[in-house]
């Protein structure tokens, strides 16, 4: 493929390039071929990836995943850990060496991961049809968050019942349908009480935003940025810190939990959204600290303030900064410089 990739002889067919003569004349997806040519122009880079490669002890998902994470960061960058990520290649399947990979880019690129998940969120997007023959049909994308929140959400009415003979694909839509019935209309939420439990994984160094820190990983698979990590642990969202002992001490302490008669405060000091021009109300609100709590910020009315979910997300994952003056007004800060979805492939 490098040989054939570097010649240029797809031309000779009359293809415009390596990717659409692999459409064309292999039968291959765009993505297929796209992914088929990246391999190939990397491993070139990865001489200990190739040789694995060549020798059969490393199949061809792991080498697609080892060249997108050089494709990502630099072929550099992964040479200097090859061994490590090859070793880990062989023991783990594709999908768990897949988050290994990420959790590696994330330490040696975190600003290039943080623009990757923010470059998955933009794709986000959740379609349901017109009945057609009786039939609604749904269609979607979410980033790893909102994919992790959901499938959690939707595991509390996923358990078969006795001599149950739904297949797994209508039990899930069955639980969908009920996750919908249970949480509109009639169902009683102040903010302050139970949320959908979304469990992440994550260092102390990633809740503190040291550079180099991995990622944060989502239990039932994926991995999240650290600022991702920051905004959920900013409003007692249910966080698990692995390997930080004296963290635990810090995560239990009760006063980082906004207490129901704080968020009520909150609430009717607020109303809605604080960011200017937005008026979500409080249900769809998180109580933001403006000094975080592991930077010494009180769980204290001064020092909170509600935003939505969006919101929220901006001032985290986007640089957007909310300042709150004497008189009480917010305002904000636009990032210096935007993190927006970069060229890099999703
Ligand atoms: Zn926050
Ligand atoms: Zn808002």
């Amino acid at each position: 493929m490098r040989r054939f990739d570097k010649s240029g002889e797809y031309k000779a067919d009359g293809a415009l390039s390596l990717v659409a003569w692999l459409r064309w004349k292999c039968k291959l997806s765009a993505g297929a071929a796209a992914e088929r040519v990246e391999v190939a122009r990397q491993l070139e880079k990865l001489p200990k990836t190739e040789a694995a490669f060549a020798s059969g002890t490393l199949g061809y998902q792991h080498v697609a995943v080892m060249a997108r994470a050089a494709e990502h960061v630099g072929a550099a960058a992964v040479r200097k850990e090859e061994a490590g990520l090859l070793h880990a290649a062989q023991t783990l399947d594709p999908g768990q060496f897949t988050g290994v990979a990420k959790n590696f880019e994330h330490r040696v690129d975190a600003a290039g991961a943080l623009a990757e998940a923010n470059h998955a969120y933009q794709r986000r997007y959740f379609h349901i049809g017109e009945p057609v023959d009786g039939l609604v049909r749904l269609d979607g994308l979410l980033d790893a968050e909102r994919g992790a929140t959901l499938r959690t959400a939707l595991q509390a009415f996923m358990k078969p019942v006795k001599d149950d003979a739904r297949s797994y694909g209508q039990r899930s839509a069955d639980a969908l349908v009920e996750l919908g019935r249970q949480g509109g209309s009639g169902s009683k939420r102040d903010g302050a009480g139970p949320r959908p439990q979304l469990i992440i994984r994550a260092s102390l160094d990633t809740l503190a935003g040291t550079p180099g820190a991995p990622a944060g990983e989502l239990e039932g698979g994926g991995t999240v940025p650290a600022e991702t990590v920051q905004r959920h642990a900013c409003d007692s969202a249910i966080i698990r810190i692995t390997g930080q002992g004296e963290l635990d001490h810090e995560l239990n302490h009760a006063s980082r939990t906004i207490s129901a008669s704080t968020r009520r405060a909150l609430e009717s000091r607020d109303q809605h959204c604080v960011f200017p021009g937005c008026s979500r109300p409080t249900i769809w609100c998180d109580g933001h600290h403006l000094v975080w709590w592991i930077k010494g910020g009180a769980t204290a009315l001064p020092n909170l303030a509600l935003l939505c979910r969006p919101h929220h997300r901006m001032v985290h994952e986007e640089g957007w900064r909310l300042v709150r003056h004497k008189d009480g007004r917010f305002t904000t800060i636009r990032p210096a410089r935007p993190v927006v979805p970069s060229s890099r492939s999703a």
